[in-house]
């Protein structure tokens, strides 16, 4: 069932989503070569902490981290660790916060020191097919519209769009009914209203769109070990334009 938020949830959604914003900025100042995934996950862990705020992955399926790190050709799951960060990667974060038992989802992927061209164009393209993504989520619009305008512009750029994960609603839990494909043909699927909430998540790979899961029973890699991006946002469907609940 997808629900639709009162004002009152609606604005603890609003502060957890800030709590998520808020770790990206810290996240940001941090990346960089040498640093390790483990150390990315305490200040994580610190920053929602000392908010008030409290992880939303932590124990989530029995995930053990506050964040999901996922490294180059991983896309999506990473568990934070040993691994040092080195110039040319790309490192995917994934965070989630919860306040007064509402959620916050969002990730952003991030260039290590130098990255090159192609890794550069991953990022962008990944990141606007994220904007169009969530530019067509109005009231009175379907939700596949928001699944085809990903896939077509990241297609349109030569990269593929992960099928085997998908975004979803978000509120009083941080997976709540509709599936959001990044896939699919236009004007399908309900139709959106004011009040729905949503995690949008394009994961766009730079070959094939095929994935495999490791051996720890987490870390979802590309199978051909090509470079993977992952940019979400939880927004809020209004009678205008869409808000943005995890960006500053
Ligand atoms: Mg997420
Ligand atoms: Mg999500």
């Amino acid at each position: 069932m997808i629900t639709l938020k009162t004002d009152k949830e609606l604005s603890y959604m609003r502060d957890a989503g800030r709590v998520v914003a808020g770790v990206f900025e810290e996240l940001a100042k941090a990346i960089k070569p040498g640093v390790s995934t483990l150390e990315l996950d305490t200040l994580a862990e610190d920053f929602i902490l000392s908010k008030g705020s409290k992880p939303a992955f932590k124990g989530l399926y029995g995930f053990p981290s506050t964040i999901c790190a996922s490294v180059n050709e991983e896309v999506v799951h990473g568990i934070p660790g040993d691994r040092t960060l080195a110039n040319g990667d790309i490192i995917s974060v994934d965070v989630g916060a919860e306040v007064n038992g509402f959620f916050g989802d969002s990730a952003v992927t991030f260039p290590v020191g130098e990255v090159d061209a192609e890794a550069q164009r991953l990022l962008k393209v990944t990141e606007e097919s994220l904007s169009r993504g969530i530019a067509q989520a109005v009231e009175g619009s379907r939700l596949s519209d928001i699944s085809y305008a990903v896939q077509k512009y990241v297609e349109a750029n030569n990269f593929s769009v992960v099928k085997d994960y998908v975004g979803h609603g978000i509120g009083s839990e941080i997976h709540e009914a509709p599936q959001v494909p990044n896939f699919g043909r236009p004007g399908r699927g309900p139709r959106l209203q004011a009040g729905m909430t949503l995690a949008i998540e394009p994961m766009v790979n730079m070959g094939t769109y095929e994935v495999q899961t490791l051996s720890d029973n987490w870390t979802v890699v590309t199978k051909d070990m090509k470079k993977s991006a992952h940019f979400e946002h939880t927004i809020a469907i209004t009678s205008g334009k869409p808000e943005i609940l995890t960006r500053l």
